[in-house]
């Protein structure tokens, strides 16, 4: 008796731990409509993450898928309860524009396809969730954000991680100083990339794993360190030149931000590694693993995260529709944001090209 009282109120201050420290998002639903998402490209990210994801939603639902590949439609159908008229292919996609249901298109696609995608979205007068990376460079990026104000319609980017609560907490921490002044990040994202005929390992398709995965790191060197870069070096190590032969293996690069601080960066095809670290003036923060769907975890110098795991998707396709439909800001998931990562990536290649040479961002 006396311990399960002790374990209640153990998690009844785990719990207060938690919501005092922690930022969970919680959308503001209040029995609204519901607004219709289509999801281009019926891959592994959409079909495995993302549709899930649309049936814990509150604001937001599947009302439209977009394939290339006929066989598919019959599961997506009984999956999802979908009709004939919400199955589109790449060549009618156009004729989205004459479907009410549908308020925002979720591009899901191969890289190089990012941009086609989101402009013709922007002309059927869609808003456009795009995933990562925006574009295949800065100047792609900045067609899709400049393509967006003149259609009058907002473009998103697929960064899943701003509505989790761990990555919340760190922002918050490094915002506020509460370890002082950050004095140095460092930061990795790598996996083993399997099959060597993956658009993941071709050049055209945006391939390669700074844009892939590395994408992440920058991201949260960014938002930790709360400044933009101001320079880079990086460069690039092959093991395999010849399943890498046309992308990155493995690049190191560090960004210089003002003051003299430093993100040092890892990302990788064939090595795994996922964390973040921050150093202070009067402590640290470590993540790992940091950037994955779940089982994100990690310690200050003075005690453990007990976040709850979360519906990262879910509560990312939440927020961005609690803007469109409330204006409530949404947590720096823009285009604009995007295109900056756009052209730290622009940056990292040209270094890479030049051997390590430092770059002006
Ligand atoms: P995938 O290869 O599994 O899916 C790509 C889809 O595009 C497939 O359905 C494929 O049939 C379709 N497609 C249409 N035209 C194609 C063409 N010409 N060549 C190749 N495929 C074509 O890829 P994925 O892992 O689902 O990734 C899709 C996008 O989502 C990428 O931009 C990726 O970076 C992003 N992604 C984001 C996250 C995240 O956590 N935010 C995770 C995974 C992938």
């Amino acid at each position: 008796m006396k311990r399960r009282k002790f374990n209640q109120s153990l998690a009844a201050s785990l719990a207060a731990i938690t919501l005092s420290r922690g930022f969970a998002y919680s959308p503001h639903a209040f029995g609204q409509k519901k607004l219709g998402m289509a999801l281009v490209g019926l891959g592994n990210y959409a079909t495995r993450q993302l549709a899930p994801a649309l049936l814990e939603t509150q604001m937001c639902e599947l009302k439209g898928i977009v394939t290339g590949t006929p066989s598919k439609i019959d599961q997506w159908k009984k999956n999802y309860d979908l009709k004939d008229h919400q199955i589109y292919n790449y060549d009618n996609f156009d004729s989205i524009a004459n479907n009410d249901e549908i308020d925002i298109v979720y591009v899901v696609l191969p890289n190089n396809m990012h941009k086609e995608y989101t402009l013709r979205a922007f002309q059927a007068g869609k808003h456009v969730i795009c995933e990562k990376p925006l574009a295949m460079n800065a100047q792609e990026a900045a067609e899709m954000v400049a393509a967006g104000k003149k259609a009058n319609r907002q473009l998103f980017v697929g960064y899943r991680l701003h509505y989790e609560p761990h990555h919340r907490e760190i922002m918050r921490l490094c915002q506020t100083e509460e370890f002082g002044k950050i004095k140095f990040f460092e930061g990795g994202f790598g996996f083993r990339a399997g099959n060597p005929n993956q658009w993941r390992l071709k050049k055209a398709y945006g391939g390669g794993a700074l844009m892939d995965v590395g994408i992440y790191v920058i991201q949260a060197a960014r938002y930790t360190i709360g400044q933009e870069p101001i320079a880079v070096s990086a460069r690039e190590f092959k093991t395999n030149p010849v399943k890498f032969k046309e992308v990155d293996e493995l690049i190191t690069w560090q960004m210089e931000f003002p003051n003299g601080l430093v993100a040092n960066c890892t990302t990788s095809f064939s090595a795994s590694t996922n964390h973040l670290y921050v150093a202070a003036e009067k402590g640290f923060i470590r993540l790992s693993p940091a950037y994955g769907y779940g089982g994100l975890g990690g310690y200050t110098r003075k005690y453990k995260f007990d976040f709850p795991q979360v519906n990262q998707q879910a509560l990312h396709m939440d927020g961005i529709v609690d803007t469109l439909m409330n204006g409530v800001p949404h947590l720096n998931v823009g285009g604009e944001e995007g295109l900056r990562d756009m052209k730290i990536i622009d940056a990292i290649f040209k270094s890479v090209k030049k051997d390590g040479k430092r770059m002006l961002i």
